[in-house]
């Protein structure tokens, strides 16, 4: 816990720092506490602090139903420069903002119409929940949050640690997930600590994230949903209220945040079709398989076949198998129906070029 980070100097005064540029000035090591927040007198407690912090201006992470958000005033430009300086992210990279409830739609957008009245239906069948929706923002929204685009991103989440900070906090807060840019998302507060330990006062420990994969996120049209990243609410889902349509990674439109490579663990890691024969360099790689056996590798995590089961446990694999010392990653391919569209979408993410 009591790690630090040093920048350039093995112990770097606060002067040397200043001279920094903003981003590595926010680098200051501080000391990150942990507090549990599992049941409902440790939530009170936890997010009456959190909400303290976040009233500051500080940044605070904490557990959401999908994964870990690095949280802080959706509405204090300065506090959501530092999620971004902390976590390293490009300022081009938009923020997702959680508010409390629907309501929230009518403060914090522009949405009119025909596609307000979808938007409500949407919010009706799947808020609090892994939904976040792309909608014309109000003025409201600081531009820093949105990375400059007229559009905000916004969800309700069912944590109950989430929805007792921003009732505490009165405002919505911008929580993108919890680890440093580019990097596999934390499920565990665990996971927090090992990304971003020393950059931020306080992680509230609200056990394992239930889904374990990143919100499904879409831009609501007049006629249309575009799945911008598929997520645990299904394109089959969606689809019994507006025709969908799917944005490819690294297609023509630009959706901030579809960066072809993402989610990535720091050893290279390569999609293996199921039933493809054994890599060359198996004993020093490791394997991860959705209930499939093979033998070889140096390392195998097993998950379940179906989807639902392995997804809270993807990230938490992948994080082990990165920290075990192997060379390589070989994963199996998983169907993509339901579920498996937005575990593939990861995976091919993660994956080397
Ligand atoms: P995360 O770090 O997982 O919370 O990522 C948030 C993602 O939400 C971004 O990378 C974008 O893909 C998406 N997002 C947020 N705001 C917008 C927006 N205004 N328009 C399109 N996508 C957005
Ligand atoms: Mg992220």
């Amino acid at each position: 816990m009591n790690r630090q980070l040093h920048i350039g100097k093995k112990h770097p005064s606060r002067q040397n720092l200043a001279a920094c540029d903003f981003r590595l000035a926010h680098l200051f090591p501080m000391t990150t506490c942990v507090l549990p927040a599992h049941d409902a007198s440790q939530i009170a407690l936890a997010a009456s602090e959190a909400a303290r912090l976040l009233a500051k201006g500080e940044i605070v992470a904490l557990p959401t139903e999908t994964v870990y958000g690095l949280g802080c005033d959706a509405l204090n430009p300065a506090a959501v420069a530092r999620v971004f300086a902390a976590k390293e992210r490009p300022s081009f990279d938009p923020l997702i903002v959680h508010v409390e409830d629907a309501e929230d739609i009518h403060c914090f957008t522009t949405v009119r119409g025909n596609v307000q009245k979808l938007v409500l239906r949407l919010a009706e069948n799947f808020w609090p929940g892994p939904l976040t929706m792309v909608l014309p923002a109000s003025e409201r929204i600081p531009d820093i949050v949105r990375s400059g685009l007229p559009t905000v991103a916004l969800r309700c989440s069912a944590h109950p640690v989430m929805q007792a900070v921003l009732k505490n906090l009165g405002h919505p807060i911008a929580a993108p997930s919890a680890n440093r840019f580019g990097r596999i998302s934390p499920v565990r507060a665990e996971h927090v600590v090992e990304e971003l330990e020393g950059r931020i006062p306080l992680v509230l420990d609200g056990g394992p994230c239930c889904h374990g994969l990143e919100s499904t996120i879409v831009a609501v049209e007049a006629q249309c949903l575009v799945l911008l990243r598929p997520g645990p609410v299904t394109q089959e889902q969606l689809e019994q209220f507006a025709p969908v349509r799917r944005v490819a990674v690294g297609g023509a439109v630009f959706a901030p945040g579809m960066m072809k490579s993402h989610y990535a663990p720091r050893t290279p890691l390569y999609i293996l079709a199921v039933g493809e024969c054994l890599p060359e360099d198996a004993v020093r790689s490791g394997l991860l398989t959705f209930g499939n056996e093979m033998k070889g590798f140096a390392e195998v995590e097993n998950l379940s076949r179906h989807p639902l089961e392995a997804a809270p446990h993807l990230f938490a694999a992948l994080r082990r198998l990165d920290a075990s010392g192997v060379s390589r990653i070989y994963v199996h391919e998983i169907s993509e129906s339901g579920l498996g569209m937005a575990i593939m979408d990861r995976l091919r993410r993660a994956a080397h070029e």
